[in-house]
């Protein structure tokens, strides 16, 4: 393809042959304009070896829609570029070998493809009568959180509690979920909590395969979550922004919850890898050390996760921000977080290969998550350090239930 702006009054003198089915010397103009191109006006001609423009839709003065052509004798193979213009970053993992996710209707599940930056991609379509969609990532809607919710609920499980927070503008459920043993909710009962939140910005998909995967492992069978609905009470609101989900969008404003102790909102990292953590930074040598605690033990848990990119910062950027609106105001003895996992692939020091995330892959980073709380209030004091027998499984007398999901390696988990 070439383009090239139109210099009126003069005609390209090109001699090669025009291969039948490229655009030839197509000016591009605006519907309803008549006359010859005008300063301004782009061509675009494929009639050169290895053209293959086919057809280019003139959608705006600054977009185009460009079609490559059928290849020869083999219409089903026409491959397709689409240009998404308004692309919200100039840094993003499409550069590492990322790519856009599709499914067909008789393919559910998500082929690998590739392509990079603008966002421009290429995309063969094969089967005449599939309906295609794509995606950034791997989608999680609404809708499938409502499911997996309505599922939990089914179960009458006496430590899982859903509440409706309220409707939202446009009468979603925004639902706060709570686990913890039943006896550590009444009022005089002065507990740990641990609060997550997720999809306050509403494109980060994989923070709700984290936070799905956090969820499973603390209503689960395995000895450590039962110690932690014993001691810990966790609230998590995993959709803050449903109608930004439902609608689609990137990114939408915060809202911030009043709680106690801990804090942890999960995001998705567009540009870097593996699993991250922001903190706060404070002037309090001992709070900032205090506050380092949790994700070197998260590290120690999750091969994905990567104390390297994890940093304690008071960027004014990050102004604004749920951990750090939440850290100015809670007291000394409370924690916040913000959870990155990239929306690509992870890297791990013994390997130090780039593997990319699978949806599974984000959920274990939410179950090793929930694992690590109980590291973390044992080193506190809140546990006690050493396991009582009722938590020491016997081999093979537990299996996690996770949805035939979990990864049976690290069932080992706390067995040593
Ligand atoms: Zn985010």
């Amino acid at each position: 393809m070439a383009d090239k702006k139109a210099d009126s009054g003069s005609e390209s003198d090109s001699t090669e042959e025009p291969v039948v089915g490229n655009v030839n010397k197509f000016a591009v103009v605006p519907p309803g304009f008549t006359g010859r191109p005008k300063k301004g006006h782009l061509i675009f001609d494929a009639c050169f070896e290895c053209g293959n423009l086919g057809r280019v839709d003139y959608i705006t003065e600054f977009e185009y829609d460009l079609f490559i052509r059928p290849d020869t004798c083999n219409p089903r193979f026409r491959r397709v570029i689409f240009n998404i213009v308004n692309f919200s970053k100039t840094k993003s993992l499409y550069r590492e070998g990322m790519s856009p996710f599709v499914k067909s209707t008789s393919r559910p599940k998500c082929p690998d493809h590739r392509k990079n930056y603008v966002m421009s991609f290429a995309f063969v379509f094969d089967r005449d009568d599939d309906v295609y969609q794509f995606s950034y990532c791997y989608p999680y809607s609404y809708t499938r959180l409502q499911n997996y919710l309505d599922n939990l609920e089914k179960r009458n499980m006496d430590f899982f509690t859903r509440e409706l927070l309220c409707l939202t503008v446009q009468q979603r459920r925004l639902d706060l979920i709570t686990i913890t043993h039943p006896d550590n909710l009444y009022p005089e009962e002065t507990k740990r909590i641990v609060f997550l939140t997720a999809r306050v910005h509403p494109g980060e998909t994989p923070a709700s395969f984290v936070c799905q995967g956090f969820m499973d492992f603390l209503i689960g069978n395995h000895p450590v979550a039962k110690t932690l609905r014993e001691h810990i009470v966790f609230k998590i609101v995993p959709m803050l922004n449903p109608d930004g989900v439902y609608l689609g969008n990137y990114r939408c404003s915060l809202m911030g919850f009043d709680l106690n102790h801990f804090f942890i909102d999960l995001h998705a990292h567009s540009t870097l890898m593996n699993g991250f953590m922001y903190g706060n930074t404070f002037e309090d040598i001992d709070r900032y050390e205090r506050q380092s605690v949790f994700p070197k033990l998260l590290c120690g848990n999750a091969e994905d996760f990567s104390l390297a990119n994890t940093n304690f910062n008071r960027d004014a950027v990050k102004a604004g921000t749920g951990r750090r609106t939440l850290g100015g105001c809670l007291d000394d003895n409370s924690h916040c977080y913000t959870l990155e996992v990239s929306f690509y692939s992870y890297q791990t020091s013994s390997t130090g290969q780039a593997m990319p995330y699978t949806e599974e892959g984000y959920m274990k980073l939410g179950r090793n998550l929930a694992r690590t709380f109980i590291d973390y209030y044992k080193l506190a004091g809140v546990v006690s350090q050493k396991p009582s027998s009722s938590i020491v499984p016997k081999p093979g007398a537990y299996r996690i239930r996770d949805r035939n999901q979990q990864d049976r390696s690290e069932t080992a988990y706390d067995e040593k």
